[in-house]
């Protein structure tokens, strides 16, 4: 059976301010920022502010507005890194993989021939998260 939302997960966290995040992007209902364990260059989570754990619980009202997000991203981080493609991860429960649970979409820029690094690897550098953001705000600034 589904467990119910906790709102101490640590994207609710995120959400609510209490916790730093490197934020490429706000609206009323939706939030993008940097994953700290990208799986490549540029790696940004889409997430709702409504909460539920994954798509299996979620208010299809919740789709429209953060798969609009999705795209806004997937098109500045292609532009942002010169990708070649983007990849988009979404996991639901554990046997799927997924480890935080608060809906998000993993939104990641490809490039030919580059294999996915590992799910929730290596943590990488705060700098190197701070200047990726910057780079993916200006892609969605013009
Ligand atoms: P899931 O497995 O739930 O689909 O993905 C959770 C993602 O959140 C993983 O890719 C992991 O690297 C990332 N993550 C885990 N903890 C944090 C955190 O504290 N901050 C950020 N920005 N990302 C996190």
């Amino acid at each position: 059976m589904t467990q119910a939302y906790d709102p101490g997960n640590i994207f609710a966290k995120i959400l609510r301010g209490e916790i730093p995040s490197h934020r490429v992007y706000e609206d009323d209902a939706v939030v993008a920022f940097m994953d700290v364990m990208p799986q490549g260059i540029g790696h940004t989570l889409v997430v709702p502010k409504a909460p539920s754990r994954n798509i299996l619980d979620a208010d299809p009202a919740t789709f429209g507005p953060l798969f609009a997000v999705v795209q806004k991203v997937a098109v500045a981080v292609k532009k942002a890194f010169n990708a070649d493609g983007v990849t988009l991860l979404q996991f639901n429960e554990p046997a799927s993989g997924q480890t935080v649970y608060h809906l998000h979409v993993h939104v990641v820029p490809r490039f030919e021939g580059v294999p996915l690094k590992p799910h929730s690897g290596q943590m990488e550098k705060p700098e190197v998260l701070a200047e990726n953001a910057g780079k993916i705000r200006a892609a969605l600034g013009s």
